[in-house]
This record gives C-alpha cells, sequence and structure tokens, in this order.
C-alpha cells in the first residue's frame, strides 16, 4: 500500500472494546515472507467467503453495480477486494478502506478483509457491504478522509446502509431495547470508527452531520433495513 493511501479503520462486529480494535503494532513478518500454514488456512477461508459474498449477496452486488453506474471502474473484483492475513497488517478490525490518494485521478481504493478477522460469511458481508459504501462514497463525492466531517458522513452512512445496525445485531451485542436503536448503533459506530482513525472529537463530528448523513441513502431508495 502507498505512504499516500489513507486506511479507514474499521471495527469488529462482535467487540466494540476500542482496546481490542486498536490498531496493532508494526507486523513483525517481513510483507514478502511467504504465508505460514495457519495463515494460509485463513485466507483460503477468506477468498471462499469473499467469492460468495460477491456471487451471492444482492446488497454487495447491489453497492459494487451502483459504483460502476456512477462511472467508477473498481477493476478485477478479486483485486478490488483482497483478503489479506490480520499479522501482516497493523489493523486488529474485521476489514479496511484503502482510500485513493487525494488528486489521483483514477478510482483506485482497495477493500482490505483481514482473514483471522472474519468468523462468518454474515459479518464478511455486512463488513463489506460497509467498505463497499465507503467506496461509493470515494466515488460519488471528493471525499476528503482527513476532514473528519467527510468522513464522519461515509461512516454515518456505511453504518446505516450496510446492514451491522439491524435490530438483530444488537439484540447480539446485548443491546435490545434501545429506543431508536438504530440511529442509536450508527451514531455509537461511527463515532468509534472515527475514534480508531485518529480524528479528533469524533462525537462531536458525527453530531455535526447525522441527520443530513443519515438521510442520504443514495444508493438505495430508503434504508435496506
Ligand atoms: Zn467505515
Amino acid at each position: 500500500m502507498r505512504r499516500t493511501t489513507k486506511l479507514m479503520r474499521r471495527q469488529s462486529d462482535d467487540t466494540e472494546t476500542p482496546q481490542q480494535d486498536a490498531p496493532t503494532p508494526e507486523p513483525t513478518a517481513p510483507q514478502d515472507a511467504p504465508p505460514t500454514a495457519e495463515e494460509r488456512v485463513a485466507l483460503g477461508r477468506c477468498l471462499r467467503l469473499r467469492d460468495a459474498a460477491l456471487a451471492q449477496n444482492t446488497r454487495v452486488q447491489f453497492l459494487v453495480e451502483a459504483v460502476r453506474k456512477l462511472g467508477c471502474d473498481p477493476g478485477p473484483l478479486e483485486s478490488f477486494v483482497q483478503c489479506v492475513s490480520a499479522s501482516r497488517q497493523s489493523m486488529a478490525m474485521v476489514g479496511g478502506f484503502a482510500a485513493h490518494a487525494p488528486g489521483q485521478r483514477d478510482y483506485a481504493p482497495k477493500i482490505l478483509m483481514v482473514a483471522e478477522h472474519v468468523p462468518n460469511q454474515a459479518i464478511f458481508d455486512r463488513t463489506l457491504s460497509h467498505e463497499l459504501v465507503h467506496a461509493y462514497d470515494q466515488c460519488r463525492a471528493n471525499v476528503d478522509w482527513n476532514d473528519r466531517r467527510h468522513h464522519a458522513c461515509s461512516e454515518i452512512r456505511a453504518g446505516s446502509l450496510s446492514g451491522e445496525c439491524d435490530l438483530s445485531q444488537e439484540i447480539n451485542r446485548g443491546r435490545f431495547g434501545i429506543t431508536k436503536h438504530h440511529q442509536a448503533c450508527v451514531k455509537r459506530r461511527s463515532a468509534l470508527s472515527l475514534a480508531l482513525s485518529g480524528q479528533a472529537d469524533p462525537d462531536a463530528a458525527v453530531a455535526a452531520v447525522f441527520d443530513a448523513c443519515y438521510a442520504d441513502t443514495a444508493p438505495f431508495d430508503r434504508h435496506p433495513n
């Protein structure tokens, strides 16, 4: 990954403990070292989850198509959506979005799924959908990922449109019974994503743009929940 790219950190779906989600130390294994046997198993499983998501998940397919309809070419999907080993990345999250550099003419973001951190197809699908909303926003608007309000807006949309805040997910996290649970969940997770990316004052950034960005459901006609 070029140094000019910025990785949008993405918290794990089944834990929200910031300490667990904080960036891991720099990898100790050299980037070009062959994968270990354990890494190969995890990567193989991740690739099968990826292929199933791309072939079968209607939300994933709709979002990929929406990026193309906007005029952005994500290229071959096996290059656009990559599985990486946790030990090779300074990231403890399920997935990440590597935005292309500001001013770069070609549309060249990458979605990185962390092989060891994706427990099942449902979490893979939701995480990939989340990252695809970032990819859509990168294509649609000239997102400045260093601007915390821009970043907050895309996190709100990704949290809202990916399915990660559907009621069943909140029940799994033991947060059942929250009034307006969906909005509360989106706010909480957006602020956490901003914090993990090192943005200052994440709650204020989310609050400042929440209503407008939550109401913006493109490319869906309405919240797909
Ligand atoms: Zn995100």
